[in-house]
Formats: structure tokens, sequence, C-alpha cells
């Protein structure tokens, strides 16, 4: 659609996938944010997209490349934030899936990590139907980058934590991660109504992890989802005390990679909000603690 030159790079795939998200909203007649309607949805309905609302074992969402496409979302127990999140992440599957020049770049330069790359272009594209970015830059450059954003944004854009998050991310001046962790049972252990597959289990336990994760754009590593939070880490502190603190942690990666940052972290709304600043944030050119 918007394809004369070829998709070189991550960069460049980031912005079709943001081309292609306002594209939508406009045809859609959304301006601002989006959010999720139900089934007979603006966004769904404008894409030909039929939505089937539905208690799903592993997943919170499911894109099917069906005639007609179809999403399967997963509203039974979690949160508006996560709905919201989730079926504009799907939707963001099936702008994907139509841009020819998109697929040709998921699969000729990232072939090993295509799933990842996906994945990670859905969040972003989901992020942008939400909160755009347009509007946390133009936050980020009047005050300076803070986690704390996160809080004024929710106050314009409800149940959009989610993207805030990935939003503060991508419009970062700097190097950084942004993490969302939440406290509960790590998915895979919810108890469900059919065949669970630690039938006979206890109760599993209930922990810190990290619910999302977003690196800036030149940021080359990325945390992975479901990360478990030591006890020892700062993240942990910043949820048993409910307060923002500072200092340095490692970053949650999978792989138990060690690499210690700076780290900004809040406590809102019963999750923690990280930002790992890889290298120094610029000054802000005017900086505002009134929220
Ligand atoms: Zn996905």
């Amino acid at each position: 659609m918007f394809g004369q030159i070829p998709l070189h790079n991550e960069l460049k795939a980031r912005e079709r996938v943001i081309q292609l998200v306002n594209k939508t909203k406009q045809d859609a007649g959304i301006s601002g944010g989006a959010y999720y309607r139900g089934p007979g949805d603006l966004v769904a309905r404008c894409l030909n997209i039929t939505v089937i609302e539905s208690q799903l074992n592993a997943d919170e969402g499911l894109y099917l490349n069906s005639d007609p496409p179809t999403i399967l979302l997963d509203t039974h127990g979690f949160d508006r934030d996560r709905v919201n999140f989730t079926f504009f992440h799907e939707i963001t599957h099936h702008l994907i899936k139509q841009d020819d020049d998109l697929i040709a770049f998921v699969h000729e330069f990232a072939f090993e990590d295509s799933e990842k790359l996906v994945e990670a272009l859905c969040n972003i594209g989901a992020a942008e139907f939400l909160v755009p970015s347009r509007e946390i830059r133009s936050a980020i450059d009047s005050e300076g980058f803070r986690i704390e954003l996160l809080i004024n944004f929710d106050k314009i854009y409800p149940a959009s934590k989610p993207a805030i998050a990935i939003q503060l991310a991508q419009c970062a001046p700097h190097q950084c991660i942004v993490v969302v962790c939440e406290f509960g049972q790590l998915p895979g252990h919810r108890q469900t109504q059919s065949l669970p597959m630690w039938a006979g289990d206890e109760k599993q336990p209930e922990q810190l992890f990290t619910q999302l994760a977003s690196s800036s754009p030149s940021v080359r590593y990325a945390p992975g989802r479901f990360v478990k939070i030591r006890s020892d880490h700062l993240l942990w502190q910043v949820f048993q005390e409910k307060k923002a603190m500072s200092g340095t942690a490692q970053i949650p990666f999978h792989s138990g990679k060690k690499w210690e940052t700076r780290c900004d972290a809040i406590y809102y709304l019963g999750k923690v909000y990280a930002a790992f600043h890889i290298d120094t944030p610029p000054s802000p050119l005017q900086q505002n603690f009134g929220f």
C-alpha cells in the first residue's frame, strides 16, 4: 500500500506498521486513541474482521487468517487494559499479513527470529492504535523522559497502560527498556475448566513477573515476557513498598544475562512500571514534577 522502496531494516518496518495503523484509524473515523468496543468494533468492521469472544486456554487472543479473517479474544479474567491491548495486537497481525513488503521483510531479513519480530511489531501497532506516539513524543520533548509520564497519560487514555509503556520505550530519546511487571500466577498456571496440564497440583505460587517489555528502537536486546523477578531485585522492593524508587538493577532477561543499568520504577494500580536506562536520558527542556 505504501510500498515503493523495499523495507530494509527494522526501524523502517516499525514505521510502516505505524503508517498502516494510522491509515486504518483514519478509515475507521477514529482520531486520538482507539479502544475495543466489543464484537462489532469499528476497526474490525472497517477491516471486515469477525470478532469472537471466547475463553482461550493458552492465549489471550488469536488471529486467524481465514475467510473472513477472524479474531478470537479472551475477555474472561483479563482487565480492560489487557483486552484492549490484545485486540489491537491481533488487528495488527492482520495488517501485517496484508502488507507484502512487511511479509517480505519479516521472511527475508529476520527469518531466524521472524516470530519474535512479528510479535514486537504487533505490540508497536497495538500501542499506536491506543495511544498516538506523537503525543508521547511531545510530552517527552517538553518534560523529559520520565516513567511517571505513564500516570499522566493513563488519565487521558484509560485502559491503555501497556500501550503507554510501549510508546515510552519507542519514543525515548535515549536507549532504554521499559518493562511492566504484575503479581500473580504465571500464564499456563492459571486455572481453566478443561484438562489442566497440572491436574492434581495444588494452587501455583504467585510471583512478580514481567508481563510486557519494550526496547527503544536502537536497542538490540529484548527482554521477554514472563521473566520472574527475584526477591532481592529493585522491582520487587518497589512492588512491596508500593512507591517509586530508583537505583541500579539487572535488566530481567529470560536467558539470565547479567546486565545492570540505572533503573527508575513506579508502583501504579497494582503493577510495577520500570525504565532501564542503557545510556543517559538527555536533560529535559523543562522539568515538571507536578504530576
Ligand atoms: Zn501475536
